[in-house]
């Protein structure tokens, strides 16, 4: 028997989840989950959910394209899986690394395929590492990150990242790596216009290869916009003046596209949008549109010209390493996302529309801050609001007001993340301007019973 109470037992009986505290969730009781179409769940209630988050930002291309069931079907009876170790390779892995060279920023003809972004990372961190050692610079050890950066929940992929709490357990970051501030201009900019703080946030990277010692710094790894961090969009004046200050010391950039890559943010990938001019670049999560596991790095020309070039074997990949059905479902998620012109219809018309509807949250009581970029948008809860950005006034974080948004959320039948206090979006890339219409109609609603919540508490 299916049936919700007896999945949740045995859910709770057996399965540990990802970022959870199991016993808090065997209490609760867990969702089923057990059907998608297009932007909409249904759990083993019958409940139908909008999935404002794509699945975990990946899902861009909606639930339920039977064109990607059927070729990773076909690849199944063809050739299920062999491996690229022994002089061999496969051509859904040849015709992928093909697509992707040609969909990829200017420079980039190679990709090392990964099973997911953690290790895609984990590739990057041996890459440049490897890179230097080629280059007879073995010194160039250290990279740089932000703190409240995701870089994936492997030993590197955790260590490259900046989450606090991943830090806390584990013994992380690993030996080689160091973090600066984030370009959060809510939290760190007052008196300054964002143009000013996104200059003065890059200096802290100066700061930093300086006080490391430039001959030290192997690279720079940074989300174009932080993701799980809380949908932080930097400063336009920002990026181009972290590539100045990379460019000055001759160090290697990665950009982790694990989640702006293949159009979120109305290009192919944000590097473009932001002026950011990377060696590798990480992408995982919509490159198949989460049908399958799939991750890799894009090698720009200054590495692969090295690490191809000077000859001599890199010891580094994974079973799955250009997995035939990965690279199918890969293949085909990329012809429709061409063939719909998604990445256009996001540039252009959805998520413009999509910034428009969003901001008019701004009028809400509980809304201080609401921004977007493309197809990601965020709002900060706040207690009371001030004259400007930086005169808002916050709950207590105890309190978890995002959290109890977020119950609301669920109940309305709309999944919207909250990181702290900031409510998250990431949704679909197919969206509709009538389906973000309902998802903005929605998204108020939860908050007006949010509101009316916390001031039954006596919260605001
Ligand atoms: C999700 C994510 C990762 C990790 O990818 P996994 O497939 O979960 O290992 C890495 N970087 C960013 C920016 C991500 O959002």
């Amino acid at each position: 028997m299916d049936d919700t109470k007896t999945m949740q037992a045995s859910d709770h009986a057996h399965y540990l989840h990802p970022f959870t505290d199991h016993k808090a969730l065997g209490e609760r009781g867990v969702r089923v989950m057990v059907r998608g179409e297009g932007i909409y769940l249904w759990d083993s209630e019958g409940k139908k959910i909008l999935d404002g988050m794509s699945g975990l930002w990946c899902v861009n291309l909606g639930y339920g394209r039977h064109s990607i069931s059927k070729a990773v079907f076909e690849q199944m009876e063809t050739l299920p899986f062999y491996n690229s170790f022994f002089n061999t390779t496969n051509v859904p892995a040849v015709k992928l690394a093909e697509k992707l060279a040609r969909i990829a920023p200017p420079g980039f003809e190679h990709v090392f395929f990964t099973g997911s972004g953690s290790e895609a990372n984990d590739t990057n961190v041996r890459m440049v590492r490897r890179y230097w050692d080629l280059k007879g610079q073995p010194q160039r050890h250290t990279i740089i990150s932000r703190f409240n950066a995701y870089h994936g929940s492997t030993m590197a992929g955790a260590s490259l990242g900046g989450m606090e709490g991943m830090h806390a357990q584990g013994g992380l970051p690993i030996p080689g790596i160091v973090h600066i501030r984030q370009p959060n201009y809510l939290e760190a900019g007052r008196g300054m216009s964002e143009d000013e703080f996104g200059i003065e946030a890059a200096s802290w990277l100066e700061e930093k290869i300086l006080d490391v010692g430039p001959e030290k710094v192997a690279a720079f790894i940074g989300e174009p916009i932080q993701g799980a961090g809380g949908v932080v969009i930097p400063p336009s004046t920002y990026w181009p003046e972290i590539q100045r200050i990379c460019d000055k010391y001759g160090i290697l950039i990665i950009a982790d596209e694990v989640i702006t890559g293949f159009g979120r943010t109305g290009q192919m990938f944000a590097s473009e949008l932001f002026g950011i001019k990377p060696d590798l670049i990480t992408f995982a999560k919509g490159v198949t549109s989460g049908y399958i596991p799939l991750g890799g790095v894009l090698v720009g020309e200054r590495v692969a010209e090295v690490l191809i070039g000077q000859g001599g074997e890199f010891a580094h990949g994974f079973t799955y390493s250009g997995h035939p059905v990965a690279c199918a479902a890969a293949l085909e998620s990329i012809r429709i996302l061409e063939e719909e012109k998604i990445v256009q219809r996001v540039r252009e018309d959805t998520g413009p529309y999509l910034a428009q509807r969003f901001a008019t949250l701004s009028d809400h009581p509980l809304v201080g801050y609401a921004n977007s970029c493309g197809f990601v948008a965020g709002l900060n809860l706040v207690r009371r609001k001030g004259p400007t950005i930086h005169g808002h006034e916050y709950f207590d974080p105890k309190l978890e007001v995002g959290m109890v948004c977020r119950g609301y959320m669920f109940n309305n039948g709309m999944i919207m993340r909250a990181v702290g206090d900031r409510m998250i979006i990431a949704p679909p890339l197919i969206m509709t301007r009538g389906q973000i219409d309902e998802m903005v109609a929605l998204i108020r609603r939860c908050l007006d019973d949010t509101y009316a919540d916390l001031k039954q508490r006596g919260w605001m």
